[in-house]
Order: structure tokens, then sequence, then C-alpha cells
């Protein structure tokens, strides 16, 4: 098959509004050569050219027109098929019964609809649903004979499938015997449905790998998992991190006798399988419509890539009488998040000052829908990003934002080329003040030169040094940064502290209350402790840990100011990047000037001693926290642990030397149990403070 451009899909309405039966007929044919050629890219190369969304949405433009005449459905039209045919490279595999696609609903409309349906079937609604997340991957048959892993196959096109035995075994999470069952027996055979699935952090591992090993890298989880699955090569499948959950039981000889849905997960889960522990059963559409609701908030907070959640009838009674269509099953169907994805047309790249300088290309963007809001712009990170991508002007690019994250521009679509894109640069000066855009030895990151005369620059550098976490100075936000730098009342963060109240009425919007409110807010952040005062100046590598370090470890500004790189570098959790960053920072004459002038300001910039004081009783200590503590906070306990020169380290590993564990603790403490690491209570643990490590051995 030629590679083909995919038309962007006109609506079918606008299609059946103007259009005559033959048009109509050709517009069928042309959709049905398109969509079989993407089922082939996707389902059998696992090199899909367009996104999901794209491609629903030629699928449900054809379903439209089929539906409005009934004459154009062609036998063997993809909207009545399973994904696509077995590739030779495998043996085929028959399924003892047909592997299903989903039916799909894409609003809580859609799930009502599909109900009413339901009802009318079965003369009533279902008693209760099973929901479970769709995990975004590739669908497996595993088949045991007495227990023993004998067949692992791809759905295929439902009827025929791939014999991917060999690599399925290669998969740790697939059992390869089966867990006698409490009170039961093995079945004879049993044969599940489940998902192979690459967690995300996998995912990126995996991408950097073929990157540096300058291979293509995967489009997305769902075709990593696919094409780890499906290869020739155990050992590559063995190599890949990939997970497997089952959701389905096939067939089985020698079982229990099953009632509901519920019921078998609940048979599978005792057989050893691994099963989603998000799955519930719900009594309702509405605890249904609930469960969806809840997912979709979860989605970009999981640990692997979900596309939605599959409600199912949970009752087998109900399921057998509903039976199957064509391709899916109708006791169940799949709720679609909304694309997290998009194709858009990329119109301009501009670049945006940072608040070091740093310059950042993002995209301009034809708006576009994705992932619950529009989208116009889009970060593209570096000129090495964008050259590394070939993201060109005037591209079709793919637009991702999942949850808050900033959006992103994933990548081009090369196929969707006419020649007229143009290659992007970072330009040779800033398009805030006019000085030279430069790029110093190997850093990704290209900087404007103005310092501060870059108005840009100071901009962002003013939001940053008020926000919270930093000066913390309540109502200082870009609207106000932007009237005190048109009214020339201030050029940098220091001068933030000479403005009066009678200076900041001038200010338009401003009465005799804001204008106090700010003032008094301004007065209230010259005493904020040293980390925050650290973190506000903006320091590059010196993220509000490192302050806190820094704050813990000297206490007053000047003295992290005068400290030489070498000292800085030994500070535990400061480490030789941050070190250097701190002095070039200090030495630059434009941020002397700074600290000088928030020092005449008013602002304190000093911390008073800790309490019980400081030494170097826990140097070389390493201490992880987790749950509460009843005499000190997690802070407190942070500061009394740095005072003493030793470090608290976030996660547990052979280098701990012991883990404080408060009330409710966390994963940590079985962590720390499994690697023999010493685990102390709060009592304990102050007498470490007080004597030092000796206690640990009494
Ligand atoms: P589907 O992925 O929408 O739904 C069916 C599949 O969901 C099942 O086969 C199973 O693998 C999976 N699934 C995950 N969790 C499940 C659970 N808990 N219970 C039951 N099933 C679960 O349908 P499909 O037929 O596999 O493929 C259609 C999808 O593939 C669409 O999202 C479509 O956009 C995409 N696609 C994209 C392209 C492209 O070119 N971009 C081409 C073809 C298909």
């Amino acid at each position: 098959m030629p590679r083909r451009k995919s038309k962007p899909a006109e609506s079918a309405e606008s299609t059946r509004a103007s259009a005559s039966v033959d048009d109509v007929a050709a517009r069928a044919e042309v959709l049905r050569e398109q969509i079989a050629y993407h089922q082939q890219r996707y389902h059998r190369d696992d090199a899909p050219e367009i996104e999901d969304a794209e491609y629903d949405a030629l699928v449900r433009e054809l379903e439209a027109l089929e539906r409005e005449h009934p004459e154009l459905a062609v036998a063997g039209s993809p909207t009545q098929a399973v994904g696509a045919a077995p590739s030779e490279l495998f043996a085929p595999v028959v399924h003892a019964t047909r592997m299903f696609s989903l039916d799909n609903a894409m609003s809580p409309d859609d799930l009502r609809t599909w109900e009413e349906r339901i009802v009318r079937a079965l003369g009533r609604a279902p008693a209760a649903y099973t929901c479970e997340l769709k995990i975004d991957g590739l669908a497996i048959a595993l088949t045991y004979e007495d227990g023993a892993l004998v067949l692992g196959a791809t759905r295929g096109d439902g009827t025929t499938g791939e014999d991917v035995t060999q690599n399925l075994r290669a998969i740790a999470a697939v059992p390869q015997r089966l867990r006698t069952p409490p009170g039961g027996t093995l079945p004879k055979l049993l044969e599940v449905r489940g998902e192979v699935y690459m967690p995300l952090a996998a995912f990126d591992a995996l991408n950097r790998r073929q990157r540096e090993a300058e291979l293509r890298p995967f489009a997305n989880p769902r075709n990593a998992a696919a094409g780890s699955v499906r290869q020739k090569d155990p050992a590559i499948t063995a190599s890949r991190e990939l997970g497997i959950w089952i959701y389905q039981l096939g067939r089985v000889e020698g079982g229990p006798a099953l009632a509901s849905h519920w019921d078998t997960l609940a048979y599978l889960d005792a057989l050893g399988f691994g099963l989603n522990p998000a799955s519930a059963r719900v009594d309702d559409l509405a605890g249904a419509l609930a469960y969806v609701e809840a997912a979709q908030q979860q989605r970009a907070h999981r640990a692997y890539q979900t596309d939605g959640v599959v409600v199912k009838v949970d009752a087998l009674d109900d399921q057998r009488e509903l039976g199957f269509t064509a391709k899916a099953p109708r006791w169940a169907i799949a709720f679609k998040f909304p694309p997290e994805e998009q194709v858009t047309r990329l119109l301009k790249i501009e670049i945006n000052i940072g608040r070091t300088g740093a310059a950042t290309p993002f995209a301009v963007l034809e708006p576009v829908f994705v992932g619950g809001a529009t989208v116009g712009m889009a970060t593209l990170h570096n000129a090495d990003e964008v050259a590394r991508k070939d993201v060109r002007i005037g591209d079709h690019v793919i637009v991702r934002r999942a949850g808050d994250v900033i959006p992103e521009v994933v990548g081009p679509v090369p196929s969707r080329r006419d020649g007229s894109e143009q290659v992007w640069q970072m330009p040779a000066v800033c398009p805030s003040c006019g000085s030279a855009i430069e790029r110093s030895g190997s850093e990704k990151v290209a900087r404007c030169t103005g310092g501060f005369g870059c108005r840009g620059r100071v901009k962002e550098y003013l939001f940053h040094f008020a926000s919270r976490g930093a000066m913390d100075i309540e109502g200082l936000g870009y609207r106000t940064v932007e009237q005190l730098l048109d009214a020339g009342l201030v050029r940098t963060p220091g001068d933030i502290f000479f403005l009066t109240p009678e200076v900041l009425r001038t200010l338009e919007g401003f009465g005799e209350t804001s204008a106090n409110n700010l003032a008094a807010a301004i007065e209230r952040a010259r005493a904020r402790p040293l980390a925050q005062v650290l973190v506000a100046l903006g320091i590059r590598h010196v993220g509000s840990s490192g302050a806190r370090v820094l704050a813990q470890r000297y206490l007053e500004l000047d003295a992290v100011l005068r400290a030489d790189e070498a000292e800085l570098a030994a500070v535990p959790g400061v480490g030789p990047v941050m070190a250097a960053s701190v002095r070039a920072w200090a030495d630059d004459p434009d941020n002397v000037a700074l600290v000088r002038r928030l020092r005449e300001g008013g602002v304190v910039a000093r911390d008073p001693e800790p309490q019980g004081g400081r030494s170097d009783r826990l140097a070389g200590v390493t201490l992880v926290l987790t749950g509460t503590l009843a005499r000190q906070s997690r802070e407190q306990a942070e500061a009394a642990v740095l005072a003493r020169q030793g470090k608290v380290a976030s996660s547990v590993s052979k280098k701990t030397t012991a883990v404080v564990v408060g009330e409710s603790p966390g994963s940590k403490l079985a962590k720390a149990e499994a690697l023999g690491v010493p685990c102390i209570d709060e009592d304990t643990f102050e007498q470490l403070l007080e004597h030092g490590v000796s206690v640990l051995s009494r």
C-alpha cells in the first residue's frame, strides 16, 4: 500500500447536505480505503501515521454515511472489522472464541443511549455495572492447560491472531503457572484476555535509549508495548519493561460456576493474574458516570496510559442475553477520554525570554481543543528540540496537553507536508530588547545577553520574585509588574522595596486601599526566610530544596554568596553544578548591585539559629522520613538534620543510614524492611540528633 496523505475528514452533516448519492458513495469508498490503510499501519505495523482522534473521526464519518445510506454498507467494511489481519511474521492462532473490539461512548449522553438500548433488550436496567480503566496497550489472549501457560496470542482480526507465546513468556508479569485458588482446583483449560502495557517511565527510558542509539523513538506507550510484544526475538521483549492486566475470561473448563463479571475478576485474581486495582462495581449508570469523572481526573497522575473507562454489564446471564454485534459486545462500552493529543497547524515560532534570560521557542498554533481545553500556544522547549523533532513553520504538528501540564508540540506529521514549510532558527537578537542571543558551550539553552536591560526578562524575573514560594508578595501579579515597568518605577527586583503607597496610588486602577495593601505585602516580604529569598533570586539550579539546604547551612545570604565553590559543593545536597551556579551568580556585578539594593530596601535575608544549635554530629548520615512525627513538623525535622550536616533523602536505598518512622508511614517503611535498613521511632530520632550515630548501635 503506498503512503497516502490522509485528508482531514469533513463533517458528515456537510457531506450529506450538499452531496449527490454518487458523491456519497465515492466519499465512502475513499474513507474505507483510508481507514483500512491506517488500520494496517496501527495494528499490524505498530506505526500509526495519524492521531487516534483523527482516525476515529474518519470511522465516525463512514459510520454516519453507512447509517444514512444502508445500501453503501458493503461486506468487509472496516466499520464491521476488528483490528487488522495478522502479520505473516508469526504463526496464526485461531481463537477459540472471537476477540472483540469495543463500541465507544464520547459523552455521558452516549452512555445513557447505550443503557436505553440495554433496557429495551432486557426489559429492565442491569442490577450492576463493573467499571474498569481502559488500558492503552495491546490486547492478548493467554491459554493455560492444567495451570501451565501453553499459548499466548495477539487479537489480530479477532478471529485469527498471532502466536507470540515465547515473547509473552519473557514478560515477568505474565504468570507461567497459575496458583490453585483457595478451596478450589486448577481448571483443566483456561483462556483469558488482557492488555500488555508499558508504564510511562519505562516508555520515556526506552525512547531515550532509542534516540541514543539513533533509532526511531516510539510514538506512544501503546505502540511501544505492541512493538515490544510483536517481535521476532523474545530477548527484545524481555529487555522491555512491560506490565499486563487481565480483564476478561475467554473460556474455562473445570472452573467454578460464576454469576457476574465481578466474581470472574475475583476468580482471576485468585488464580494469580495481575488485575488493575482501580476496577469497581457500581449499582447504576450514575455510579458509572461518577467513576468516569474520577478516572479522568486521575488520568494525568497515573504511572501508565489510560484512554478511557470500560463499563460492563455485570451479570453474566445479562451478558449472554445481550450478545454481540459484528465487532463488539453489546454488554460493554468504552467511554473514551477526550484526546490528549491532537493535530493542528503550526503558524509561527516565537521566543519567550524567561527570568534568567533563557530564550525558549514556543509554537503559535491554529487553536485546537485538546485535553479538555483550547490550546493556541505550546512549548517547543529549546532550539535543539525544534531541530531534533524537525518541526517546521507551516507543519501539521501533534500537540499534547495532559492534565495541568503545559501543552507541548510532540512532533510534526511529515506525511502532511506540501513543501511550503520552513525550517526555523533561533533569532540572533532578542525580540524584547535587541541584545544578542547567545549560547555558551555545551548549554542547551540560548540566552538574551541584555541582563536587567531586557524588559522581557525583567518582567518574568519580577513575576517570579513576587510569586508564592519566593517573596510571596500578594497583589504583585503580571499586570501590576507591567504597569510598574511601563511607569519606570521598577527596573530590578530590589526596586520593589522602595515603592511607597503614595507612588503605588499613581498607577491606574490603584486606590488608597489597594496601594496600602500592596505596600503592606511588600513590607511583610522583607522578613521572608532565607530559603524563600534564595528561591526568589532565581539562581539557576537552585530550586526550593537546594535553597533550603543552603539556608540551613549558612543562615544568611551574605554567607552563601561569600562561600567559595569548593565549600559550597561539599555541602550535602548542593553538589558541583549548583555550587558553580551560585558562585557565578554571586560574582555577576548586576547581581552584586541587586543584593545591595535589596539590603538597602530592608530585606533581611537572615534566619535565626536552629533549635539545639549547629554541629557536624550527623556528617555522613542519610536519613529518610516517613509518616507524621508527633513533636515536630517534617520541615523542622529536616532542618534539624541539616543543621548537624546530615542529609535527608526522599527515597530509601542501601545507602540510607536509617528511616525515621512516624504515624501512618508510607511504602518507604516496607522498602526499608526489605533492604534491611534500620527503622527508628521519634524518640530514637531525637536521641540521634542529640548524641549522633552511636545511638543506632545501642
Ligand atoms: P479499542 O482500543 O477502542 O477498544 C477495544 C480494546 O480495548 C480491547 O481489544 C482491549 O484491548 C482494550 N481494553 C483495554 N482495557 C480494557 C478493559 N478493561 N476491558 C476490555 N477491553 C479493554 O478498539 P480497537 O478496535 O482495539 O482499536 C481502536 C482504537 O485504535 C481506537 O482508539 C482508534 O483510534 C485506534 N486506532 C488508531 C489508528 C491510527 O491510525 N491512529 C488506526 C486504527 C485504530
